[in-house]
């Protein structure tokens, strides 16, 4: 439910209504807005009577957020919301940013590299797994804490922030202490206590689509975050199951601007993992811009053919210049452009 304040509602009248949705058992988020004061009341499940709420001083009217998503929702906040991992790198504005980068961390030649290759072509971020989810126990598990100390490396040498995964709780505070945005994968998305912990954490969470979940699922699991008081959340379509074998996934870009328009978070796409093909990969991140994804993440890898993981699906550094150039006219287009690396002139965009 949402209260909304009358213009020009006092600092006490507010508080009041914070107050009494407290007694009622509560928890409240006053929402300061240019126009005017709205005051959320979470921890409900199901409708409450807001009649004793109405009748406060102050108060123009009470909402009731229909959504099972509620903070989530765009009638909750009507606006988008605006998450920056960086200066100059925020998801959700006129600006998109490319992340990219390899798979996984293997070494530090192979992630300072990509991270100037990525920087160089205009990337914006730089992505990489140090805690890799593996379909098998027996294939690469990452490097662990070395991998971050690498991407911290990487991140000094090219000024890129960064985004990788956490895996499980105990690795959530660790990626946190090295990461400029946590990644919760695709197999994570309904790990309920794992986003109840990453969202106490206070960092800017890529949130991805679990592979059998609808889009309610993504933003449900996204109001875990925001029930913890994260609100930079970035959600990301990275493909689904679906009965045909010719692609890994089936990448899903009408999720794009069906997740927008009930959601005010950023929405991007991972066409890497939304295809499993790397020649698949240029036209459908190309699709996911001009479908109108607030950032792209995707996989690059100095020399793709002896990557550790998804070779197969990473593109050579070469293909990634395409794509942002490509990527760059379309946004353009449809009056927006990308975010340039963090510390470059836009005009020294690569
Ligand atoms: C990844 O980004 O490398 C990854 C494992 O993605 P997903 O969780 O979408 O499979
Ligand atoms: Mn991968």
């Amino acid at each position: 439910m949402l209260v909304v304040m009358e213009h020009g509602a006092t600092d006490a009248q507010i508080a009041r209504v914070a107050e009494v949705i407290r007694e009622m058992g509560y928890q409240a988020r006053p929402m300061p807005g240019a126009q005017r004061t709205t005051v959320g009341l979470v921890g409900n499940d199901g409708r409450v009577d807001g009649s004793q709420l109405e009748a406060l001083d102050g108060v123009a009217e009470v909402i009731h957020v229909s959504k099972p998503y509620k903070q989530v929702s765009r009638e909750w906040k009507p606006d988008d919301t605006l998450v920056t991992i960086a200066p100059g790198v925020t998801f959700g504005g006129p600006t998109i940013p490319i992340i990219a980068g390899p798979c996984s961390v293997e070494s530090e030649e192979q992630i300072v590299l990509a991270a100037r290759q990525v920087r160089d072509a205009g990337g914006a971020a730089l992505r990489g797994g140090a805690f890799k989810p593996r379909s098998s126990p027996y294939s690469f598990q990452g490097l662990g804490r070395e991998g971050l100390a690498l991407l911290a490396l990487a991140r000094r040498e090219t000024g890129l922030p960064i985004v990788t995964e956490a895996l499980d709780e105990d690795g959530a505070h660790r990626v946190a202490e090295v990461a400029d945005c946590i990644q919760i994968g695709a197999r994570n998305m309904q790990n309920y206590s794992l986003l109840r912990t990453i969202g106490r954490l206070g960092k800017p969470v890529l949130l991805k689509r679990g592979m059998a979940a609808t889009t309610t699922d993504l933003l449900m699991s996204a109001e875990y975050l925001l029930a913890e008081g994260n609100t930079q959340v970035i959600l990301c379509e990275r493909g689904i199951r679906s009965f045909d074998p010719a692609t890994r996934n089936l990448f899903d870009l009408t999720a794009i601007p069906l997740v927008q328009k009930l959601s005010h978070l950023p929405m991007v796409a991972d066409p890497s993992h939304g295809t499993g093909l790397r020649d698949k990969v240029i036209p459908m991140g190309r699709a996911a811009i001009a479908a109108g994804a607030d950032g792209l993440l995707v996989e690059m890898h100095p020399n793709p053919e002896k990557a550790m993981s998804d070779g197969g699906q990473s593109l050579f550094p070469d293909q990634f210049a395409r794509l942002v150039r490509e990527t760059r006219a379309i946004a353009e287009a449809i009056g927006r452009s990308l975010a340039a690396p963090p510390g470059t002139a836009p005009s020294a965009r690569g």
